[in-house]
């Protein structure tokens, strides 16, 4: 049996060649700058934030060199694949992250480089295999999972590395004849790369944001395909970045470890690898360490908790691209209505060492995008955000449509905006006073002026002859002429000359009239609520506390 037969019984027949294959993937139609990226899960768990930060990454280089982005699923581990595919998508574009090409669903897909589905590309990976073994370059390998586990602690009592390469490769060598007669004896096998490296060589690589980088060349003989006829993740990401003409892998630095197998493997495949950006973890602070954002112990790891918050998703998206590039924030102080399409993303500007997650940063930010958005558009956001996660405010909201909409208005558009909501679910706590149907006080603090007649006095002397929301002139002269009338300074200046000869000021008033109307001593500004409220409700709340 000669080596083209060999790989014909190993495999079997395939539906096309390699050659085949080949044709059938031509190179993309591109501007030599563009970048084709891949957003490339496992789907065996929730969209972490991590993921989100690479999936961006992808759609924005390519957006911004007008190349191509596409979304590839790598579910050839299917013991681990538990995720939907739709559920990845679903949350990637909650954030408006949308691929150019790949899946759009579990069995949707777009593009002219699929299947976008690994499990879905068995016969192009069994035809280079197949190639491979002509060429001498992968072997079937026998070892029964009782010999691996011995190989590994006997590795591990001698300390040695731990894999199939020199001597633990025992079938690297065998010939023809006898793999043939072993498979005709009913053995199992596996197919195993013949990895030409030497451990003891240096290899150079270069990563787009680390530079350069020493490693041990790779020399493990790794499993290309698996007792159940499918790829490992290592030998199918290699044909698929080929194939669909990755230019840039953008993933996480778990996966630099895998680069001198990884620089092997598509040598030895005949293909020119793709440039590689390795990104760091997102760490987060903890009792004095840092670690990493944790799938277990940090709800914001997983990008629906944001969602389930109600923070905008533009606003994490300009988190993201605070941590993406050093100089992103500096442009968006000087550009604070500034897109984030109209910021070039670029690699020089990108960490190699781990980036804090800084949740206090992103609610920041938040608070001042939600501080820029129009009313109607905080409106729309609360509803959508209520209609999910809170009917109590969703009734409100739609009861009281505009009065809603006049409320998120208080102190917007103008040069220094209302900064209270980081996120929607803050609303009902920063607002709540605003309905009746919500307005159920524990307790109102009044500060300074703490006795109750004199509450009293000020409220009802206030409701009978001050009331007015004419105009914010007026409505503060009539307040400033309740002082006089009560004893109290309406002037700040000659009340800190002589405070002994008043009772207290127009601060301490003004306090009065809005702790009494909203039981809250920090409200946004006290003439738009009163205004907003009109005289029959100012009335009752007056009378309510009275
Ligand atoms: N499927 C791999 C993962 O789950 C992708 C790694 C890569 O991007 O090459 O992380």
């Amino acid at each position: 049996m000669n080596r083209k037969e060999f790989a014909e019984f190993l495999i079997g027949s395939t539906e096309h060649t390699r050659d085949e294959y080949e044709k059938m993937y031509p190179e993309r139609n591109l501007d030599e700058k563009a970048m084709v990226t891949r957003f490339a899960p496992s789907p065996t768990g929730f969209v972490h934030i991590g993921s989100l930060f690479v999936s961006f990454l992808d759609t924005k280089f390519a957006k911004q060199t007008n190349g191509i982005s596409y979304l590839r699923v790598e579910d050839t581990d299917q013991k681990r694949t538990t995720e939907s595919i739709s559920n990845i998508t679903r949350d990637l574009s909650n954030f408006g992250i949308n691929f150019d090409e790949g899946m759009l669903a579990d069995d949707k897909e777009i593009g002219n480089y699929g299947p976008y589905l690994q499990s879905k590309r068995r016969d192009i990976y069994r035809a280079y295999a197949k190639d491979l073994i002509e060429k001498g370059l992968a072997y079937p390998c026998f070892l029964s999972e009782e010999e691996m586990n011995e190989i590994r602690s006997m590795q591990e009592d001698i300390k040695a590395r731990i894999g199939i390469y020199g001597k633990y490769a025992k079938y690297r060598n065998l010939s023809i004849e006898e793999a043939v007669a072993k498979i005709e004896a009913g053995e199992k096998y596996i197919i195993r790369l013949k990895s030409p490296g030497d451990f003891d060589n240096k290899i150079i690589f270069d990563d787009v944001i680390r530079g350069k980088m020493e490693f041990n060349e790779n020399d493990l003989d790794i499993v290309i395909i698996k007792s159940d006829g499918l790829p490992t993740y290592h030998f199918a990401h290699a044909i698929d970045d080929h194939l669909m003409h990755t230019t840039h892998v953008i993933r996480g630095d778990e996966w630099v470890s895998s680069i001198p197998l990884h620089v092997q493997l598509f040598d030895m495949l005949g293909f020119k690898a793709p440039r590689y950006l390795h990104i760091s973890p997102l760490m987060k602070k903890d009792e004095g360490t840092v670690r990493k954002l944790s799938k277990r112990k940090d709800p914001e790891a997983a990008v629906s908790y944001y969602h389930e918050e109600g923070i905008p998703t533009y606003a994490v998206l300009l988190y993201i691209m605070t941590v993406a590039n050093s100089n992103f924030e500096a442009w968006l102080d000087a550009n604070p209505y500034g897109k984030i399409e109209d910021f070039d993303l670029t690699f020089n500007k990108m960490s190699a060492s781990g980036s804090l997650f800084d949740m206090d940063k992103l609610l920041n930010i938040s608070k001042n995008y939600i501080s820029r958005l129009k009313a109607t558009e905080v409106y729309d956001m609360a509803l959508e955000y209520s209609k999910e996660y809170d009917s109590e405010l969703y009734d409100l909201l739609t009861k009281y449509k505009d009065y809603s909409i006049n409320i998120f208005n208080i102190e917007r558009e103008q040069k220094k905006p209302r900064k209270d909501l980081a996120k929607l679910s803050d609303i009902k706590n920063e607002m709540w006073y605003m309905y009746d149907e919500l307005f159920n006080p524990e307790k109102y603090d009044f500060q300074n002026i703490t006795d109750k007649d004199e509450i009293k006095t000020i409220l009802t002397t206030y409701m009978d002859k001050y009331y007015t929301v004419d105009d914010k002139d007026s409505w503060f002269g009539n307040i400033k002429a309740l002082c006089d009338e009560l004893g109290y300074a309406s002037d700040m200046k000659a009340y800190k000359e002589n405070p002994d000869n008043y009772k207290g000021n127009v601060a301490d008033v003004s306090t009065v009239l809005r702790v009494a109307l909203t039981s809250r001593a920090q409200t946004p500004d006290l003439y738009e609520i009163m205004r907003l409220f009109g005289k029959d409700r100012i009335n009752n709340r007056y009378k309510k506390f009275v």
